[in-house]
């Protein structure tokens, strides 16, 4: 396929992420959901054409996100009609989408609906799991029943863990992780803990530093568990050989010198990678965002109803691509802007509705 277009950094767009529902079954306080969907949800006709269109553009990836997207019915139906986008030939001047990949709180994930991902056509499932206890895990999905209703959810994600497995993604692949928010005051005595979880099943624990994203979470610097801090509290305990983040990815990794699995942080505060960002962000209502930290985002409805444009569409999301200038981490970092500057202040998209 020929070369997409690039962006005013010289970026490539590489991963589309879509949301399908800005609505959680969980309440983290790092995301504080709104509970509700935006109205005018886009369409599964709509999101087939929107896919088929970034995959136009050079988007080789997409991830299903939310709110919690295992609360959208036609979930496993969407990962199936993109199906021969997947099955293009390489080369393929229309583009070809590679890897369809779900980050997921897990809690509804059972047996059933992991294999029917599978069958559906999903790659990869990433599992959010902020605590290795009721108490944490309790605190840090923002549940009311406290420890036991914590305890509830744990044992739901810990089994999600295995239904996954079973149905055949592979950690050793890469094709099952898990992520975890850390906090320093909420769940930083979980570093080791969710690491020592997350070696006994052999999976890759993503450490994601706690993001300004929106305005509703309360974020301040003094909070956020810097990856340096992490690495060193886990190299501590468990000696690692680093890896380091490979093109256009989100996560610097290590290996456990004792081979027991991969550790990786995600660094957005401490150690920005905004250089080599090729990541599309889509609401469930059909908004385009250039960056997590954007300050408004390009409705793209004119361009799919009430009839499809394509060529509208791809022309103006191509545009929107072109035109991007996002590097808001980066910036973050050179300016210390966070509470100071004009932009710091202006309205930014909350997480749940981006799909972080
Ligand atoms: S801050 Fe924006 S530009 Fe930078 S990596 Fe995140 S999404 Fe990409």
């Amino acid at each position: 396929m020929a070369q997409g277009p690039l962006d005013q950094l010289g970026r490539p767009l590489g991963v589309l992420r879509l949301s399908l529902t800005a609505r959680c079954n969980l309440a983290c306080p790092y995301c504080c959901p709104e509970g509700t969907d935006p109205p005018e949800l886009l369409s599964q006709g709509e999101r087939v054409q929107l896919v088929e269109t970034a995959v136009s553009l050079g988007a080789h990836t997409l991830r299903l996100t939310g709110g919690e997207p295992l609360l959208h019915p036609g979930l496993e139906a969407l990962i199936a009609a993109l199906q021969p986008l997947r099955q293009r030939a390489e080369g393929d001047r229309r583009g070809r989408l590679r890897e369809i990949a779900l980050t997921s709180n897990g809690v509804l994930l059972s047996a059933e609906r992991a294999r029917a991902l599978k069958a559906a056509g999903l790659d990869r499932i990433t599992l959010s799991l902020d605590g290795s206890d009721g108490a944490s895990v309790a605190r840090m999905a923002g549940l009311t029943g406290g420890t036991a209703a914590g305890a509830v959810v744990l044992e739901k994600v810990l089994a999600a863990i295995e239904h996954a497995r079973a149905a055949g993604f592979d950690p050793a692949t890469g094709a099952l992780k898990l992520n975890a928010v850390l906090t320093r005051g909420g769940n930083g005595d979980q570093l080791l803990p969710l690491a020592q979880l997350a070696r006994e099943r052999g999976l890759e624990l993503r450490l994601i530093e706690f993001m300004d994203v929106g305005h509703r979470n309360g974020w301040s610097a003094d909070q956020v568990l810097s990856a340096a801090e992490m690495v060193a509290r886990l190299g501590e305990r468990w000696p690692l050989e680093p890896i380091g983040r490979s093109a256009h990815g989100t996560a610097s990794r290590w290996r456990y010198r004792d081979g027991e699995a991969h550790v990786a942080v995600v660094a957005s505060i401490s150690a920005p990678f905004c250089g080599d960002c090729n990541r599309l962000r889509v609401t469930a209502d059909g908004i385009a965002y250039g960056c997590l930290f954007a300050t408004g985002g390009t409705d793209l409805k004119p361009w799919l109803r009430p009839a499809l444009d394509g060529s509208g569409l791809a022309r103006n999301l191509g545009g929107l691509w072109e035109a991007r200038t996002d590097r808001y981490s980066e910036e973050r970092q050179e300016q210390q802007r966070v509470a100071s500057s004009p932009q710091a202040a202006a309205p930014r998209a909350e997480m749940a509705y981006l799909g972080g």
